[in-house]
């Protein structure tokens, strides 16, 4: 027997690529310290740079009151809550959505982790696109599940489905889709969707076994140009949809979100149960009773899209005139320069040496690339172009 004080779990969790280079990157790397230096301009995690809308402190403030002795009682995923995600989701994804098959979560991690645990068994496999969300992996491993990636198109951001298929194994239990993506923006076209729907009902088939998808969609309200969102739901019946409140309202955390199940889902009350004991058995994973309380007035909510398109406007038109390679999200809070130094981290720090704080393309296993996050302020924006300039001259020079 080991002595090691702890699990091998924690261990094998712990040393998951990205999730090390994210810890290394958030808590070693000095990012910490350097973002409140004085003349340091932070495009890193998809932080708050502003104050909160003061009607979500208003509605968390209302939420707060008790109205009877129950009030901050345990709480399972509260009904209200449920029906107020219902009715609000319908006008985001044309589906029937009802409560019943919805459960509050903490954040898109709770919906996340839940669906993997809902029907996946330890020895599954589960999919998902490079770049990915860097922590699939760590969620995926906590769960007993084995991590498969393929890479997304480089040239259009899509989905390669042709990679997805080859992917496939009959351990195969998910595939995780996120759309509007994070990093690239993407948002994944309805015939993409509708070819992976029919691949993965094919796959099934012939595993004898459904593969279940995952759709992560935090962004799904966070789109540009009057763009149309399309969610993978809509094409397929076996989807999760995981979604978290903290973009819309920029508030990652106060930990709200909701695992949603479609309406034309088979199965769908026995996969809804084994989440609501697995929510119980997880450690009491449901949101606390304020935040549920809030969420008929927060639906009605958001950040401003239109300025975010702004930001994203000027960024990107800024960056292309200087003669940086990006493409315009369609969605999100951000940006996906090609690196100007095939070395992305080598060009990350030459940024951050000019006090202009970005995430290497490595921390999403996609070398030669970086992250811009746009929830900083125009003000931001604007003082840090001269700076992305002269740091892209200076390369350009050597
Ligand atoms: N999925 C994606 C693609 C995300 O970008 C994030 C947040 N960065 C999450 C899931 C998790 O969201 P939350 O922290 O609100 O649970």
């Amino acid at each position: 027997m080991s002595d090691r004080p702890v699990s091998e779990r924690s261990v094998h969790i712990g040393a998951a690529a990205p999730f090390r280079m994210l810890f290394e990157f958030a808590r070693k790397s000095g990012y910490q310290e350097r973002r409140l230096e004085p003349g340091v301009l932070d495009f890193t995690f998809g932080d708050p740079h502003e104050m909160p809308l003061p009607e979500y402190v208003e509605a968390l403030r209302a939420a707060a009151v008790p109205g009877d002795e129950l009030w901050f009682a345990y709480k399972f995923s509260l009904v209200e809550a449920q029906e107020a995600a219902a009715e609000s989701l319908r006008k985001v994804v044309d589906l029937p959505w009802t409560g019943d098959r919805i459960r509050m979560t903490t954040g898109g991690f709770g919906a996340i982790t839940l669906s993997m645990k809902a029907v996946a068994d330890p020895g599954d496999e589960v999919v998902y696109s490079l770049p990915p969300w860097f922590l699939y992996e760590a969620l995926a491993l906590e769960a007993g599940l084995v991590p498969v990636k393929v890479r997304i198109d480089a040239e259009t951001f899509d989905l390669d489905l042709d990679a997805i298929a080859a992917a496939i194994t009959p351990r195969t239990r998910l595939v995780v889709v996120n759309s509007p993506n994070n990093p690239t923006g993407r948002i994944y076209p309805e015939a993409t969707l509708r070819a992976l729907a029919d691949l993965l009902e094919t796959a099934s088939a012939r595993n004898g076994r459904r593969i279940y998808l995952i759709s992560d969609e935090p962004y799904n309200r966070i789109v540009f140009d009057g763009a149309r969102f399309r969610s993978p739901a809509e094409f397929y019946p076996h989807t999760m949809l995981c979604y978290s409140y903290g973009k819309t309202l920029l508030a990652p955390g106060q930990r709200l979100g909701y695992l949603a199940l479609p309406p034309q889902m088979p199965d769908a009350e026995q996969v809804i149960d084994a989440v609501e004991s697995l929510q119980v058995a997880a450690g009491w994973l449901f949101p606390n009773a304020v935040m549920q309380y809030a969420v008929p007035r927060l639906e009605t909510l958001s950040l401003d899209v239109a300025h975010l398109q702004a930001k994203r406007d000027r960024m990107a038109g800024a960056l292309r005139e200087m003669g940086y390679d990006v493409a315009t999200p369609e969605g999100t809070f951000y940006l996906f320069p090609r690196s100007p130094l095939e070395d992305d981290e080598a060009f990350v720090a030459l940024l951050a040496d000019a006090g202009v704080l970005v995430m290497p393309g490595r921390l999403f296993e996609t070398p030669g690339y970086f992250r811009i996050c746009l929830t900083a302020t125009m003000d931001t924006i604007e003082a840090s172009l001269p700076r992305f300039e002269s740091v892209l001259a200076g390369v350009r020079s050597v």
